[in-house]
């Protein structure tokens, strides 16, 4: 074959902090079909409301064509902006259109954040572990990372001291089914989380895209809300991927309009504005509560997907392995003997067919190298059985340190 056409280029200081991800190059692997998954962080294709999307598209189009054809301001298409202002309110928040900036996805909220908050060597805290795709964002503007511990019941508000918090510029958060451990903050967690970032003065960034999701437990007020009330300067992400559907790339941030106005001006630069059209259509779609019908059911999928695949783990995990179970969202944590390298186990597993993410790149700080997430939603139950078996199997012969 011939040579592929590709010329070299000078990249920036910046370019050259962008490494390949160890998702990204596990996916690659698990594209192959005969692979049993665990490593995706992909919802499940069986939740996405095909027909309703096609019939919204078709409305806007043959009603409102000429302008979900045309540009649009950079804050976002003015109704959905209302309609995710009143989504929060009746959640308890007190925001408007103008705390609203909507997204091409929340991850650019990740991106745009890093742009307008981060200097090289600022500080920024976050959970440990953390959501991957957060932590290659912010990098990528050379923070500094301070590690907030947490346990089973997620980040340990407590741990946050005056000095752990001097001068921080945020603090990133995931109260609900948190990407990677599926952990939940209780209220009391959550209460002491606001109180603390509101007494340091210290931004809280509330990342949310599961908290839809929840299928066990008693549901929790967001961050956002509570802050407000204790003062906090809270700034929420929401996203409609995992609610509708991912490919639609469509999320929101709520915040206060001082820093909506800057994160408006990076966002123009970035891609001007997010598609009309798709904002438009997910108007049509959640303006007269379709959400509310539609969620039971993606809710009913996850709980049956998640019982299956902890069922497997009780049976086939050797007494040694502990994982949380997760009340919500698409995640299973799993906590190996500490002799036991989770990249070197993926390894293994791939070579049986089997793939997870381990958990060493979620960690911004010194990483637990005995760790793994494991995503369920995509995955069918027979397989979700058999894979497990497997995992079981090579955990059990993992040669001793
Ligand atoms: N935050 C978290 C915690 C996530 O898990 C994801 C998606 N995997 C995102 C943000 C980005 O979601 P999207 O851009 O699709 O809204």
């Amino acid at each position: 074959m011939d040579q592929p056409y590709d010329p070299a280029c000078t990249y920036s200081e910046r370019a050259r902090l962008l490494t390949s991800s160890a998702i990204r190059e596990i996916l690659k692997i698990t594209e192959r079909p005969d692979i049993i998954s665990f490593a995706g962080g992909l919802p499940s294709p069986d939740g996405f409301p095909v027909d309703v999307v096609r019939a919204a598209y078709d409305k806007v189009l043959s009603t409102q064509g000429r302008s979900a054809l045309q540009y649009g301001p950079t804050e976002g298409y003015g109704p959905l902006r209302a309609w995710v202002a009143e989504d929060l309110s009746r959640q308890g928040a007190r925001v408007g259109p103008d705390n609203i900036l909507i997204l091409s996805g929340s991850q650019q909220g990740l991106d745009l954040l890093g742009k307008v908050l981060i200097d090289p060597g600022s500080k920024v805290l976050v959970e440990t572990p953390s959501y991957l795709g957060a932590l290659q964002s912010f990098s990528l503007y050379q923070p500094r990372y301070v590690s907030v511990p947490s346990d089973a019941g997620g980040l340990q508000p407590e741990s946050l001291t005056p000095a752990l918090a001097q001068g921080g510029r945020f603090l990133y958060a995931l109260p609900n089914f948190q990407n990677p451990t599926g952990r939940t903050l209780d209220r009391q967690r959550r209460n002491a989380l606001v109180e603390a970032t509101a007494r340091l003065n210290l931004p809280l960034v509330e990342d949310d895209p599961y908290g839809e999701l929840r299928y066990a437990g008693e549901p929790q007020p967001g961050l956002l809300a509570l802050g407000q009330e204790a003062g906090a300067n809270v700034i929420r992400m929401g996203s409609f991927s995992k609610v509708l559907a991912p490919g639609l790339r469509l999320g929101y941030l709520a915040a206060a309009p001082s820093l909506i106005n800057k994160l408006v001006q990076a966002k123009q630069a970035t891609d001007l504005h997010t598609a009309t059209l798709t904002q438009m259509a997910v108007h049509e779609i959640v303006k007269d509560g379709f959400l509310a019908g539609h969620l039971p059911a993606v809710r009913e999928l996850y709980r049956q997907q998640c019982t299956h695949m902890l069922d497997a783990m009780s049976q086939h995990f050797p007494q040694t392995v502990r994982w949380d179970t997760p009340e919500g969202g698409m995640f299973i944590w799993v906590t190996l003997p500490a002799h036991i390298d989770s990249t070197r186990l993926l390894e293994q597993a791939v070579a049986r067919g089997v793939a997870f993410v381990p958990g060493a790149p979620f960690y911004a700080g010194d990483p637990q190298h005995n760790t793994l997430r494991l995503s369920f939603v995509t995955v069918s139950e027979a397989r979700i059985r058999e894979g497990v078996r497997i995992l079981g199997e090579l955990i059990s012969a993992y040669p001793q340190a």
